[in-house]
């Protein structure tokens, strides 16, 4: 078949097979894969009405659409499925437990701390570390991985807990924004001397948001002037209701200094992890899992904490870890201990990597070293190219109303960062409010006092939201940041003024809606019978105008007896009419309806958009 051109370039013509191409590719990929020339799908996008270079990421619906003039069904392929396809070459697969339920052992609940700044969250973390080095004999020196694990006697049973020991929410955030899932329980950190504070809620929205059980510690109860039950209080009017307030969050009373009560709760978290999660895994599988904590050591070269969450990681074992690759040379636990094999929930340092991989990045172990190369450089050469792709792929609060437009999705979420609680309270109060109808979900998903934040840029990624800074700016890099995720941040100082552009915005994307206006009504005085055009009704218009084409219904002693009709022709006398205006007669007919009768007023209609 003579391939057709455009602009004198030939354009390959497809076979109708379907092309898969990554989000945000561009023409040279494009080309790649269907071995043409970049220079000919540029002129073809020309022919469309679209102008891009051939190394320009383009849309999802841009590639799809030049692949039905080519003649190819193109299938965008999110980066997710494209690592999970990338894994499934390899006969592998991230995130299931090998073999049945017979197959599922218990393991650890894993522990992330949170809480406002200055409560004693690293206090905390330090006691409970503390109380298990006292327990057990003084072993090596105590380093900071990242993670450590400890084991506390419950009810008269041996049980281990694994605590993420990295202070912050951000840790958290920006592993759940890289799709891990690494925290089964939340220890909420409350100081009772200071109460609930907005990281305090900050905490909460983000445990919440993963669905994470919470245990609340109400810390700092042996300062004077504290006051755990008002804590209780407090935090009831964000859903969490203490036990002894009828609700079903466990609350300890503890003071990480004093160390007071540190047991009672390790005991909530084991409770609460048995009550409410079924914490299983294989263990008799190659490892799996997550990285906590990466940074390069001179001596030692990359050194990784990860955490095991499903297998045996042994020494020795080929990893790929992210973009990092090796073989594990050494393992060592949080006391700088030698350790053989890691279980699931264990968290250990993995010497023997090629680079240093990202916090949350997920680690497998393969059968071969080679194996764990290939993947690691297909990864790395993706994430150029998604790097780049990135840049040109913001989403703007345009682009997300353009999507609602769509479709796509019904929901507005926004982020909303102020100086002051009060004016971010009236804000998130007033854009709740605001009437958008039924069509669009607008969501808060969280807000705060202070200056936009890593973390809040991590949460919007997460949940493609947009945010609102009223009075504050971006905390030092955060612009960046934000730039590079292609999260939209609008600032503000007048509240007004943002609450107009959330309304303007999200009503300029609602779908028009239309009502009725009436046109005019004629009375019949006359029913002339064609055998051509059936029978038309001799009227005269009382009202308004009678048009031809326009809709109508008839109405009988004050009774709708057809609705759904149309003017389908209008006479004056013998000469056909567009228009015909009150006073004067014309003949109507209804096309193939005829039950007309004397006396009988046809009302016509037509429908107008409505102003919002
Ligand atoms: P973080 O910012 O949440 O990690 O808080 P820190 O653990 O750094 O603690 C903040 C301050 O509170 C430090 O000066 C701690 O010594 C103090 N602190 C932490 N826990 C307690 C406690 O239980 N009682 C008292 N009195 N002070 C505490």
């Amino acid at each position: 078949m003579e391939a057709p051109t455009i602009g004198g370039v030939r354009i390959p013509r497809g076979d109708g097979r379907t092309v898969r191409l990554p989000r945000g590719a561009t023409l040279t990929d494009f080309a790649d894969k269907i071995d043409a020339n970049p220079g000919s799908l540029v002129q073809a996008l020309i022919g469309l009405g679209e102008m891009a270079t051939a190394t320009q990421s383009l849309s999802d619906d841009t590639l799809m659409l030049l692949g039905s003039e080519l003649n190819y069904s193109v299938e965008v392929v999110s980066p997710e499925d494209e690592d999970r396809e990338l894994l499934e070459s390899f006969n592998l697969e991230f995130g299931e437990d090998e073999g049945g339920d017979e197959a599922l052992e218990q393991r650890p609940p894993v522990v992330t701390v949170m809480g406002h700044v200055d409560h004693g969250k690293t206090k905390l973390l330090d006691a409970i570390r503390h109380t298990n080095q006292v327990a057990r004999e003084a072993g090596g020196i105590t380093q900071h991985i990242g993670a450590y694990q400890i084991q506390a006697d419950i009810d008269g049973q041996d049980r281990a807990i694994t605590f993420i020991d990295t202070p912050g929410h951000e840790a958290f955030t920006a592993m759940r924004a890289r799709g891990a899932k690494v925290t089964d329980i939340a220890v909420l950190v409350v100081a009772a001397d200071d109460g609930v504070k907005p990281q305090t809620i900050e905490a909460l929205n983000h445990a919440q948001a993963a669905n994470v059980p919470i245990v609340v510690a109400v810390n700092k109860v042996d300062k004077e002037g504290a006051d755990p039950t008002k804590v209780r209080g407090q935090l009831t009017e964000y859903g969490l209701v203490a036990e002894d307030f009828g609700g079903d969050t466990m609350f300890v009373d503890v003071s990480a200094k004093a160390q007071i009560n540190i047991h009672e709760l390790l005991e909530a978290v084991v409770l609460t992890a048995d009550a409410s999660l079924d914490l299983r895994a294989n263990p008799d599988q190659d490892a799996q899992g997550v990285a906590i904590e990466a940074h390069l050591d001179k001596g030692r070269g990359p050194v990784a904490t990860v955490l095991v969450q499903r297998g045996t990681l042994k020494h020795g074992d080929s990893i790929v870890i992210g973009e990092a690759h090796g073989r594990v040379r050494a393992m060592l636990d949080e006391n700088g201990d030698p350790v053989d094999e890691a279980l699931p929930s264990r968290p250990v340092q993995v010497l023997g990597l090629t680079a240093v991989p990202d916090a949350g990045d997920t680690f497998l172990v393969v059968s071969e070293d080679r194996i764990a190369r290939q993947i690691a450089n297909i990864r790395q050469a993706r994430e150029r190219n998604a790097e780049l792709a990135a840049r040109r792929g913001r989403r703007t609060l345009e682009d997300i109303l353009q999507g609602l437009e769509k479709g796509e999705t019904g929901t507005l979420n926004l982020i909303i960062k102020g100086d002051v609680s009060g004016s971010v309270e009236a804000l998130e109060d007033a854009l709740l409010k605001l009437d958008v109808g039924d069509e669009v979900d607008l969501r808060v998903i969280h807000r705060g006092v202070g200056a936009i934040t890593q973390n809040d840029v991590n949460l919007a990624t997460v949940d493609n939201a947009i945010i609102i800074g009223f009075n504050v700016r971006t905390a030092e890099r955060v612009a960046e940041l934000a730039e590079r995720e292609g999260v939209d941040i609008r600032y503000h100082s007048v509240i007004y003024a943002a609450i107009d552009e959330v309304e303007q915005a999200l009503k300029g994307m609602l779908k028009p809606v239309y009502e009725e206006a009436e046109l005019g009504k004629a009375e019949v005085r006359e029913v002339f019978r064609s055998s051509k055009a059936g029978n038309i009704a001799g009227s005269l218009v009382r009202s308004g105008v009678i048009r031809r084409n326009a809709k109508a219904r008839l109405i009988r002693d004050g009774v709708v007896v057809a609705d759904n009709l149309t003017i389908d022709s209008l006479k004056r006398f013998k000469d056909d009419a567009t228009e015909v205006k009150e006073g004067y007669e014309c003949g109507i007919g209804l096309g193939s309806f005829n039950d007309i009768k004397v006396d009988d007023v046809i009302e016509t209609f037509e429908m107008r958009e409505k102003p919002r």
